[in-house]
């Protein structure tokens, strides 16, 4: 056997025998938390993203490909918050996976880690209201997903300790990376404080409170009923007493209703990505911003 054969040989039981390093299975249930955990985990994690950003976070299905995947999956991301109520608790029931059950150190939430808006003093589930357990949309407000970045980071550390420091140290990158680029939208973002603008869904809301904009209505009466023909109309009526700039609508809802009151009002609909993937440009945490901020900025020319 030649010298080059044998090396070859040697090498090849070598990487036969030396164990490959375990990647950590990380199960996103929507795209920000996939693109913040991707931030994270760098090559260490094995990516897997629930849904895309076009489809509504809300009304997701527990479809046996999901179940598959959460059933190898060492840690889920979810937003919490009752926003994957209808799907996630059935997911991690059937995956028979112990390490990802709620309560585990593998199930992350990101809205344990800020303050939520709009949690309802009192809770009456009968009028349709989806948000029970406080606003689920914490996302689009760079200051919580700096705090999330933080936590999330420390949790990949616990599950993952001979990585720790990998794990940190990419958390300090993003972080420093993330608070030059917050700097820079809120300085763009000054010329949009006090803008009226119409929602669809209270899943901007975030948004909002951090731009200084404000809610001038939303086409849903209720977190998650639909637009009624009565709502819409009394809408209207109070958008002529007291006009909006915009109809801010999120990529994956319904476009009709915001094309009815558009028509109606003469007001502009502008569609937010509202999450990574939601619109072609909008490719990640940095991305998602940018397009945000400039689709919105569009308004005020
Ligand atoms: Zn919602």
């Amino acid at each position: 056997m030649n010298r080059a054969l044998s090396l070859l040989f040697a090498l090849a039981a070598w990487l036969a025998a030396a164990p490959a390093p375990a990647a950590l299975n990380i199960f996103a249930c929507e795209p920000e938390w996939g693109a913040l955990a991707k931030e994270l985990a760098g090559p260490r994690g094995n990516l897997y993203v629930a849904t895309t950003g076009l489809q509504d976070p809300h009304r997701i299905e527990a479809r046996p490909s999901l179940i598959a995947r959460a059933r190898s999956a060492d840690l889920v991301v979810c937003t919490g918050a009752e926003l994957e109520i209808g799907w996630m608790p059935l997911v991690q029931s059937q995956s028979g996976n112990a390490k990802i059950q709620r309560g585990t150190p593998g199930y992350f939430e990101a809205a344990a880690q800020v303050t939520l808006m709009d949690v309802p003093q009192r809770v009456d589930r009968s009028q349709g209201d989806i948000h029970a357990a406080g606003n689920p949309h914490v996302h689009l407000d760079p200051a919580n997903i700096a705090r999330i970045a933080g936590a999330l980071a420390e949790r990949m550390a616990q599950l993952d300790p001979p990585e720790a420091a990998q794990y940190r140290e990419r958390a300090k990158d993003f972080l420093g990376r993330w608070s030059e680029a917050s700097a820079r939208w809120q300085k763009q973002g000054a010329a949009l404080k006090g803008m009226p603008v119409v929602v669809y869904h209270r899943d901007l809301s975030y948004l909002l409170r951090w731009l200084g904009l404000q809610e001038a209505g939303s086409l849903e009466p209720k977190p998650g009923l639909p637009p009624s023909a009565s709502h819409l109309s009394g809408l209207l009526e109070s958008l002529k007493a007291k006009p909006a700039k915009a109809i801010l609508r999120s990529a994956y809802s319904d476009p009709r209703a915001a094309q009815w009151l558009s028509e109606h009002a003469s007001i502009p609909v502008v569609v937010l990505p509202y999450t990574v993937g939601g619109t072609d440009k909008a490719g990640d945490l940095f991305a998602l911003y940018d397009v945000t901020l400039a689709s919105l900025l569009k308004v005020t020319q």
